[in-house]
């Protein structure tokens, strides 16, 4: 068998931990299983590094920033094929551009183009188990590039799609994908399965147990992506295609809450044709991209446009809007950086109704105010004030059956 297991920051901390990873790896290697290993930079490492850059300059250079910023895999990588060569196997470390991940130049947020084969092959086939590091491609003109934040989860399903590998492993410092976060509501439950759609939607929505890009990656090849401890033993959770899943399946599988987004209303703006593309596409120029939307029932001739934008895009969006605001006659533009998005993911959406008025009536009865609501197929979200954030996670989950029975304290 082939497989692809990846390990997360937490998972490569220290040098006992990059040595209980080398162990595991070796364990599944005995197996007789062709082994490619994706490392994390050691937790902490990445932020370190982007404030260093920082101190030295407000907005610096897109290109440089990945070459800093790559570095902490390539460290972990050195560090875990060493580690592996010291209990006696073989392992090579092979970096981005050797492998050749290629992608686009978009640093900082580069997507995968092509994953090349011939080298990870050439050296499994001399029985070698095989680390990349995780996060970082190189683009045609050989420039390194990074995947965005939490991006070695990207490169695991990306090299398991190319390699053909029969599994993917994300080993990280949860024993699966829960029901909500863990660190927010100590009667989460982990899932035995849930499908891509469903994880789609919950890490889009703020789950980032798995970066959104690599559930995009494995539901497009159909990779199965297996999430486990590298810390305690279990089965994990396998994201899979729906008709792999096992009869759990309830109507909602998972609460998400994102706070790391703002909120924009354009007040009073003309109700005409022609508005809201003026709004959004100066947005969209500015390479910013909008998620919640909502337009206010017209007063008369007027109404408001509010949508949401990553917290970092914030100030950005609303200088842009400041400037649209005269060209389209509204009366003036408001921001607001205390929200949260709360929203309840699930396949069984598509035929239970009640689902969305059984939310608002959860979130009413806790005295939470909704400022906007959007959906989907399979999800609901609503804006609400950040401070009920957390109130609103463990009621919702709650109130959909989501809470385990056997908590054991209080976090
Ligand atoms: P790694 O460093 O291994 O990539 P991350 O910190 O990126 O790990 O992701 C794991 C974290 O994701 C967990 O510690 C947990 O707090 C968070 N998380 C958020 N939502 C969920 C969820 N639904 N299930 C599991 N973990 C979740
Ligand atoms: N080290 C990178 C980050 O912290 C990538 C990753 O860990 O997945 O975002
Ligand atoms: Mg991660």
């Amino acid at each position: 068998m082939l497989v692809v297991q990846k390990y997360g920051g937490t998972s490569v901390r220290d040098i006992e931990r990059i040595m209980n990873v080398a162990k595991k790896t070796v364990e599944y290697k005995n197996k007789d299983n062709d082994i490619v290993v994706v490392v994390s930079a050691m937790a902490g490492e990445t932020d370190r590094l982007l404030n260093i850059a920082h101190e030295i300059a407000k907005f610096p250079d897109d290109r440089e920033m990945d070459v800093l910023i790559s570095t902490g895999e390539q460290v972990t990588s050195a560090l875990l094929a060493i580690s592996l060569k010291e209990i006696g196997y073989d392992a090579v470390s092979v970096l981005g551009y050797q492998v050749r991940i290629v992608t686009d130049s978009s640093f900082g947020k580069a997507r995968i183009t092509d994953v090349e084969k011939e080298k990870i092959f050439a050296e499994l086939k001399k029985g070698k188990i095989v680390v990349v590091p995780g996060f970082q491609g190189v683009d045609e003109d050989g420039n390194i590039t990074t995947l965005g934040r939490g991006g070695s989860d990207t490169t695991a399903v990306a090299l398991a799609a190319g390699l053909n590998a029969d599994l993917c492993e994300i080993y990280t410092d949860v024993d699966g994908v829960y029901t909500t976060d863990p660190n927010i509501c100590n009667r989460a439950r982990r899932l035995d399965t849930i499908s891509y759609d469903e994880m789609l939607e919950m890490a889009s929505l703020g789950a980032k147990v798995l970066q959104t890009r690599s559930v995009e990656l494995a539901k497009k090849y159909n990779v199965p992506i297996l999430v486990k401890s590298s810390l305690v033993e279990g089965i994990g959770t396998l994201v899979c295609k729906e008709d792999m899943m096992s009869m759990e399946q309830v109507v909602i599988s998972g609460v998400s809450y994102n706070k790391n987004e703002a909120k924009i209303t354009v007040v009073n703006v003309p109700d005409k044709p022609g508005i809201a593309a003026k709004i959004f596409t100066a947005l969209s120029d500015a390479n910013i991209v909008v998620d919640v939307i909502v337009q206010n029932v017209s007063r008369g001739d007027f109404t408001d446009i509010t949508f949401t934008i990553a917290k970092t895009d914030a100030k950005k969006a609303y200088k842009i809007m400041e400037e649209v605001a005269p060209g389209v006659g509204a009366e003036k533009v408001n921001i607001d950086n205390d929200i949260a998005k709360i929203s309840i993911v699930g396949l069984g959406m598509r035929s239970h109704s009640g689902i969305a008025s059984k939310m608002f009536s959860i979130l009413a009865h806790e005295g939470v105010n909704i400022e906007a609501i959007t959906t989907s197929e399979i999800k609901i979200s609503c804006v609400i004030e950040s401070k009920y954030g957390e109130l609103a996670v463990r009621a919702l989950h709650k109130g959909f059956g989501l809470d385990a029975e056997d908590v054991k304290e209080e976090k």
